[in-house]
């Protein structure tokens, strides 16, 4: 079976370290920091098929079907719930916004349902009277992030992965296409493939070989409570995108802003941190309070910032792109990867082992981008 290096300690790196290592292949992680650090801590944490543009919705539908059973699978708790998301509209053209989206997902399969203010209220009392309306999906959900991280990360070391945390992957080594491993803190690590999964980071290994892929970094800030009395159980979104949260179990709230310019500090150190601005705090609180009016009354613990990996189409790339034989790439996730997780871990095994084929892989093959120079245009739908 192949050894495989894995550039990455977020949800992707692992749960391909995780579904390679119970095929029997020998797995080393590398992450610059350690697990969780970047995007997968960052995150919300939702785990949702809708509002997803209709080429990622086949994958996030067979995500949300592997997230079930997938603390019974990692024998861990992982704080999966699927009590559903609300994407709610504040103005008449929100309104409208989630009818077309209702219809069309709806038309792809999919169980989302139209709801009006008293429906919004009966299955969410805590939403607001003044919301005109949303799109209820009773089957997405969330799970704690650094939970689930930490799960793959320790069923793959069960299995024999090797976990290198503190360690950054400097390069990429390959001879007449193909690769031959990687450098890692100036030693040379042999492997049949490596899998980049380095989110943000990713092009640093990626360029050298000319197959970066076009990234442009948005900011998202996240405020966090203290534990608190349990009032929401759905995700909340709203139709453009400009907030979103939930509760934990613990009734903590953990709530974003919409996407941001990202001021460009990214300060290292054990782990990574961008720096929040002060902007960020009263844009969450008035934005989540029109929507959820108790939460001006919760006590907020923590407050961070996170990058997100936005592509040109706010598609990922999911690909062993044909110019490398062994190299395969998971990144460009743009704000909304973290359900995909359990399934990209299935698909970057497959592509490592060959069976890669049995996957629709078309919408996030590499070669889409060839020629694109400029900034990415996608207008973002984050998590809501
Ligand atoms: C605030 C916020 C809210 C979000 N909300 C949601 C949501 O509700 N639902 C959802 O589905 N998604 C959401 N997302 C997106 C989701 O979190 C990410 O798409 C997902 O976590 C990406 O995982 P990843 O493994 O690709 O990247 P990351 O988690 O960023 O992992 C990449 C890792 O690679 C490491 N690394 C980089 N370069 C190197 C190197 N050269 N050597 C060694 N290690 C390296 C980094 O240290 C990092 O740990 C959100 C994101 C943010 C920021």
């Amino acid at each position: 079976m192949p050894d495989i290096v894995v550039v990455g300690a977020g949800i992707m790196g692992l749960a391909a370290a995780y579904e390679l290592v119970s095929v029997g292949c020998s797995v080393t992680v590398f992450d610059t920091y350690a697990r969780a650090a970047m995007a997968s801590g960052w995150t919300l944490g939702g785990v949702r098929q809708s509002g997803r543009d209709a080429a990622e919705l086949p994958l996030a539908r067979a995500a949300v079907a592997l997230w079930s059973d997938l603390g019974e699978r990692l024998d861990a708790s992982i704080g999966y719930r699927q009590d559903g998301n609300l994407r709610v509209a504040r103005t008449v053209e929100e309104m409208e916004i989630i009818r077309r989206l209702v219809d069309s997902q709806r038309a792809s399969g999919l169980d989302l349902r139209l709801l009006d203010t008293g429906q919004v209220r009966d299955i969410a009392p805590a939403v607001s009277d003044a919301v005109l309306g949303a799109s209820f999906c009773p089957t997405d959900g969330y799970a704690d992030p650094l939970a689930t991280c930490q799960a793959y990360l320790s069923a793959a070391r069960r299995q024999g992965a090797d976990y290198r945390p503190g360690t950054t992957v400097e390069r990429i080594e390959c001879r007449d296409g193909r690769v031959q491993g990687v450098w890692a803190n100036g030693t040379f690590v042999p492997a049949s493939h490596v899998i980049v999964a380095a989110g943000l980071q990713g092009n640093a290994l990626l360029a050298p070989l000319n197959l970066a892929v076009p990234i442009n970094p948005h900011m998202v800030s996240v405020l966090r409570g203290m534990p608190g009395r349990q009032i929401l159980s759905q995700v909340i979104g709203v139709a453009n995108a400009d907030c979103a949260g939930r509760q934990e179990p613990d009734g903590r709230f953990r709530v974003t802003s919409g996407v941001l310019p990202w001021h460009g500090v990214l300060s290292g150190g054990t782990r990574p941190v961008v720096p929040t601005p002060a902007s960020s705090f009263g844009r969450i609180v008035e934005r989540f309070t029109t929507v959820v009016p108790s939460f001006a009354d919760a006590l907020i613990e923590e407050c961070w910032s996170g990058l997100i990996d936005l592509t040109p189409d706010a598609l990922p790339v999911i690909d062993a792109p044909p110019e490398i034989d062994g190299l395969v790439i998971a990144m460009g996730f743009s704000g909304h990867g973290f359900c995909l997780g359990p399934v990209v871990g299935q698909v970057l095994r497959d592509l490592v082992i060959g069976n890669g084929r049995q996957w629709t892989l078309d919408p996030f093959r590499h070669g889409r981008f060839e020629g694109t120079t400029g900034d990415a245009g996608a207008s973002l739908t984050l998590h809501g």
